[in-house]
């Protein structure tokens, strides 16, 4: 039987909504990623990790607990070295330092904000060697009593949203689950939020710095869905990473076909990237509604699994001024959202070079809040985080392609003039 079609390749067949050229819609990831011929078990599922364990010559009946000391000293002590998994025989870690590694992906520049948010520009390989390597970005966002860490799953987007910087990028490649899972470990490193090394310091969870995850980085993640799949099941393991499924959001534009499995086969919670309430403006602002309307958007919403006023869906909605931030648009989103328990987050537009939107005014913004306020949701504004290292949302460009001295200057004044 024919291995299934990645999720890319997948999502391009024809669609009876779509009129038009699909590539206008998604453009397809250029290259693959070829494994090192010395593999990371970062990222490594239980499943892999003992076939790992089975290829240096562990036997079965010893695999299952070597796999639970492997995961343990990789997910929740964060090592970079066999050398310090002590509980393990130094034979097997001699054996296992010969094949494998456990690189995370390579830090290219650190940078940190006024505010606190951290933000690392990851260098990845490219699938030639000596081919310009790739480079995908990572954020950490402190807050009162709790930190988020948003994670990236592809390098740019397929898709073309016309408000998003990522969207513009033109090479796009799909991130392993080793480079998704890296980033937290990445991040933890260089917070220094691993587990404590003595049993009495574990306690030390309590005061973890991060504490949440988002999917809401560079890419769609339900194009990459089984690297995205097996990542964040591996980062909600409480052997290890330990962030439950209700700290991790995934943040999707609406590909409806894998909210039906992300909720069957990951189950962490969901939001939505909406932006409009009428399909002829959602097709402009997110052009894949044209192959899955705003109706079995809502409709797959409202079949995700275990919805309650505790496991709310998040309505994404970006304000953009004099396109879909009327009073009416607000008054229409209360009714289409009716029915399904949801929290509706207003993001400011993040003005980026050559995007041809504005910013709504502060007033409009909370007058539209204040309808969807009166009936009964929490419309948190989110506040944009980090922009001097330019980490807020949909500026998440990467170096791959470099901004001309004079972008990086106009940029800089919008910043600056916020
Ligand atoms: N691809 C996924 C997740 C990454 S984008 C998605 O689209 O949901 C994370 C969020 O930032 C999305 O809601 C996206 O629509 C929003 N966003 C993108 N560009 C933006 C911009 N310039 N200003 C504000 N929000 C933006
Ligand atoms: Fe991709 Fe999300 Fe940006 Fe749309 S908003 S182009 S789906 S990253």
């Amino acid at each position: 039987m024919p291995s299934p079609a990645p999720a890319y390749l997948w999502a391009m067949t024809a669609s009876p909504h779509v009129s038009e050229p699909l590539s206008r819609i998604e453009k397809a990831p250029l290259e693959r990623y070829v494994a090192p011929a010395k593999p990371s078990l970062v990222g490594m599922t239980r499943s892999e990790l003992s076939a790992v364990l089975g290829e240096v010559g562990v036997p079965e009946a010893q695999r299952r607990m070597r796999v639970q000391q492997l995961w343990h000293w990789i997910y929740l002590r964060g090592v970079r070295a066999f050398d310090e998994m002590t509980s393990v025989s130094k034979d097997l870690r001699a054996a296992l330092d010969r094949r494998f590694t456990l690189t995370r992906p390579e830090v290219a520049a650190e940078q940190v904000s006024v505010d606190g948010t951290r933000k690392w520009l990851l260098r990845l390989p490219g699938e030639h060697a000596g081919e310009r390597a790739y480079e995908v970005e990572c954020v950490y966002i402190p807050d009162a009593g709790r930190g988020t860490l948003c994670v990236s799953s592809q390098v740019g987007c397929t898709l073309n949203c016309s408000f998003c910087h990522t969207g513009t990028q033109r090479l796009v490649r799909n991130l392993t689950a080793g480079e998704i899972v890296g980033q937290i470990l990445i991040a933890r490193d260089r917070l220094g939020d691993w587990v404590g090394r003595s049993p009495s310091e574990r306690e030390a969870d309590a005061t973890r710095l991060i504490t949440n995850i988002v999917m809401m980085g560079m890419g769609e993640p339900l194009y990459n869905f089984e690297a995205v799949r097996d990542a964040l099941l591996i980062a909600a393991d409480g052997d290890g990473i330990g962030i439950s499924k209700r700290k991790i959001t995934l943040s999707t534009s609406g590909v409806v076909p894998n909210i039906v499995r992300a909720g069957a086969e990951i189950g962490v919670m969901l939001a939505v990237s909406l932006h409009a309430v009428r399909d002829e403006l959602r097709d402009q602002l997110v052009p894949l509604n044209r192959k899955y309307p705003i109706r079995d958007l809502l409709a797959a919403c409202r079949e995700y699994p275990g919805l309650s006023n505790a496991r709310r869906i998040t309505f994404e909605y970006v304000m953009l001024k004099g396109i879909n931030d009327s009073l009416a648009d607000a008054k229409a989103l209360v009714k289409l959202l009716k029915g399904i328990p949801a929290k509706i987050n207003l993001i400011p537009f993040n003005p980026w070079p050559g995007s041809s939107y504005e910013c709504s005014d502060w007033e409009q913004i909370e007058k539209f809040s204040e309808i969807i306020f009166n009936a009964g949701y929490a419309s948190p504004v989110r506040t944009p985080r980090g922009r001097d290292i330019l980490a807020a949302c949909g500026q998440l460009k990467s170096a791959t392609e470099k901004l001309s001295v004079r972008e990086r200057m106009a940029l800089r004044a919008m910043v600056m003039t916020e």
